[in-house]
């Protein structure tokens, strides 16, 4: 029987109802999806070593025949080694399986075979124990390794492969048309599938992966910039009168050129009668909020109402505190809504809000509930947005019509990354820190210099200055750690009786926390102990020193964002990461934080080390899984298929034209496993 792509796996050979059933579950239901499971590694047997010269405690292909019957030792209950000899003419290697009784049985005298394992014994008397065995007759190549679960083991996957090749036939269409191969030098899909599962070559295997990396991008491209073509949504909402600078004369300082830029970028998309959709991205202290405060501050003077939304309580009381400082002055009402506001203040706010008497809301997740409702919503801002969902941002906006998004990411993320997470947003890039801040010092010190520290610490506060000192862990328990509870009581009792001592951990109730952190603010508490609640955010200008405890327990963009504490003031600040971490990628980090404060870069280092799926992983981006491209390997493909996929839809919007009917069903069906969840 022939098979299309669109067979189902039953009906590939040697797969039965029962197996097809595990294909289902690894997401090999089809034909077509069986052979886009991309191997996850290779096993290389196509250059056999003979038995002399195959290194010792490397796993290796070895070829020799086998010389001997296999013999069957019991060991004991259980246990069965099956032992044969095998020669290549010149040596011998001792061959042991275990259990396996399937493959003893399998080993014929006389027969060659390729034996993959690792040799061990002596010179005089090698030893494969455990090996894999192929016939030498078939058996040399470039073999696959799949990702295996429930019961398929990779061997299986490869047969059905294989099986499924052979019943294709040579019916196989490539979803990129002929000329968008030839312009970007890719092989055939063909090729490119039967050489990413079977090798002929390594030449051949990156060739295979070249174009089929190019054809998810692209395919990724296309449907993010799709997308985008979707969410460009009239509005009503047009503003009128730019009030930004009048805004910027309110401010203590004067703008930086970034921060002017970025709003009158957004200025222009409030301007335009399309509701804005765009990211805001800078590093930490580069002014986000200010910002983001001007853009409100338009949009209330043209008769709106804005809202602000964070993700934590300290953060919302924060912005509420500085932008109600900055706005009421100017005749703008402000309020605060958050879990723990009261019922009776809530009411109140509530009803002023929908009176249209309160001009900008900021709060928490409490923003969202059903019962907040705006009598002109025009304008959206998310903070820190990572840390919120898709459809969080979309419960918000849907509280006014089409109205204007600004989303803000305190991450940074280099620009080609950016493009493709935030697909479908613009982007401002805050590119430049406000003058007069000085670089945050940054030292490494072992745990034997903690009482320097301390000293160093009295120095600072001793001077009028406040200091950070962040423990991995709110309780006592795993590893020995010191918790941050316990910290700071031995602290407060011992070294640093003399100073007030402030603790703030995720455990305590959101009002304990406002406490905690008003008091940091306005210098009655010169230390703070904490755990990573301060991560985001927070702004204490007067707090030059932030030591961090266990620090190779951090990540390091966590690193980063706890770094950007301090300096945020005139004073020169300092960082001090505490740790006798010894193993290479702590250490790294730990390097990584000492030689650049540049958050760009910083992003593009993490990336490296943690690979993209942890460095997304906890951002809810929503974007579809990729199966063979690596977003930080593969950033020069991504450029090219960024360029095809915008050239693509130039021509053909809907890629409804014939030669686009592939590329429109991997769109969809990329994009179908996002579903849902949307983007972003
Ligand atoms: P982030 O981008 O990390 O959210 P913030 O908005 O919290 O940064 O700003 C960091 C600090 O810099 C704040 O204390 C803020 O008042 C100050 N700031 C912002 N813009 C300027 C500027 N143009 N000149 C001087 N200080 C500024
Ligand atoms: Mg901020």
């Amino acid at each position: 029987m022939s098979l299309t792509i669109d067979s189902d796996i039953r009906y590939v050979k040697g797969v039965g109802e029962k197996r097809a059933q595990l294909f289902g579950k690894l997401g090999a239901g089809s034909v077509g999806a069986l052979l886009r499971l991309y191997p996850r590694s290779y096993e290389d047997w196509s250059r056999p070593y003979s038995i002399a010269q195959a290194p010792f405690n490397e796993v290796c292909c070895v070829k020799a025949t086998v010389a001997a019957p296999v013999k069957e030792h019991r060991i004991r209950a259980g246990m069965v080694l099956y032992r044969t000899q095998a020669t290549d003419g010149e040596s011998l290697l001792q061959i042991t399986l275990f259990n396996n009784r399937f493959a003893a049985s399998a080993l014929q005298e006389g027969e060659a075979y390729l034996f993959y394992g690792k040799i061990t014994g002596t010179a005089r008397k090698r030893e494969m124990s455990a090996p894999e065995i192929r016939r030498a007759s078939v058996g040399q190549g470039i073999h696959p390794v799949y990702p295996q679960t429930q019961g398929l083991s990779t061997k299986m996957i490869e047969m059905a492969v294989g099986q499924a090749f052979r019943g294709l036939g040579d019916s196989l269409a490539d979803p990129l048309p002929t000329p968008l191969r030839q312009a970007y030098s890719l092989c055939h899909l063909r090729y490119a599938l039967e050489n990413v599962h079977f090798p002929e070559s390594y030449e051949a295997l990156a060739i295979a992966r070249q174009r089929l990396i190019f054809e998810e991008l692209l395919t990724l491209q296309l449907g993010l910039l799709r997308l985008r073509m979707g969410t460009v949504v009239k509005t009503n909402l047009v503003l009128g009168k730019d009030e930004s600078e009048p805004f910027f004369s309110l401010l203590p300082f004067s703008p930086t050129g970034a921060q002017r830029r970025a709003v009158e970028e957004a200025v222009r998309d409030m301007k335009s009668g399309k509701a804005m959709n765009r990211l805001l991205q800078g590093d930490v202290g580069s002014g986000k909020t200010a910002v983001a405060a001007a853009l409100c501050y338009c949009a209330v003077k043209n008769g709106w109402q804005a809202a602000m939304m964070a993700p934590t309580e300290i953060l919302a009381g924060q912005h509420y505190r500085s932008l109600s400082g900055l706005l009421a002055p100017a005749g703008v009402r402000v309020a605060l809504l958050t879990g723990s506001t009261k019922a009776a203040e809530k009411r109140k706010i509530r009803e002023a809000l929908a009176a249209g008497e309160i001009g900008l809301l900021v709060g928490t997740h409490s923003l969202l509930q059903e019962e907040v409702r705006f009598s002109r919503l025009g304008l959206v801002v998310t903070d820190e947005q990572h840390r919120f969902g898709v459809e969080q941002r979309a419960v918000l906006a849907a509280k006014g019509e089409q109205v204007h998004m600004l989303v803000m990411s305190a991450t940074p993320i280099p620009r080609t990354l950016a493009l493709i997470i935030y697909g479908d947003l613009d982007i401002s890039v805050l590119d430049e820190l406000p003058p007069g801040r000085r670089q945050v010092q940054t030292l490494v010190m072992g745990t034997g210099k903690r009482e320097r520290v301390y000293a160093f610490l009295k120095k600072e506060m001793d001077a009028g200055r406040q200091a950070y000192i962040v423990c991995p862990l709110v309780e006592e328990g795993d590893g020995g750690l010191t918790s941050a509870e316990q910290y700071a009581k031995t602290l407060k009792e011992g070294p640093f009786s003399a100073y007030s001592v402030g603790l703030l951990h995720g455990k305590l109730k959101p009002k304990q926390k406002e406490q905690v952190m008003a008091q940091f603010q306005e210098g009655s508490l010169s230390l703070l102990v904490a755990t990573t609640v301060i991560e985001v955010g927070v702004d204490v200008p007067n707090a030059t020193v932030m030591v961090i405890e266990n620090a190779e327990r951090f990540g390091l963009s966590q690193l980063h964002q706890l770094r950007g504490r301090v300096g945020r003031g005139k004073e020169q600040s300092y960082c001090i990461l505490i740790s006798d971490a010894r193993n290479e990628a702590a250490v790294r980090r730990l390097k990584a934080m000492r030689s650049t404060s540049d958050g760009f870069r910083i992003a593009d280092e993490d990336l490296k080390l943690r690979g993209p799926g942890d460095f997304f992983g906890q951002r809810q981006h929503g974007l579809p899984e990729l199966r063979i491209a690596d977003m930080a390997e593969d950033v020069e493909v991504l450029r090219s298929a960024q360029a095809a996929a915008r050239g693509i839809l130039q021509l053909d919007p809907s890629l409804s034209a014939p030669e686009h009917e592939g590329l429109r069903r991997a769109v969809e069906a990329l994009f179908d496993s996002v579903g849902e969840r949307g983007l972003n």
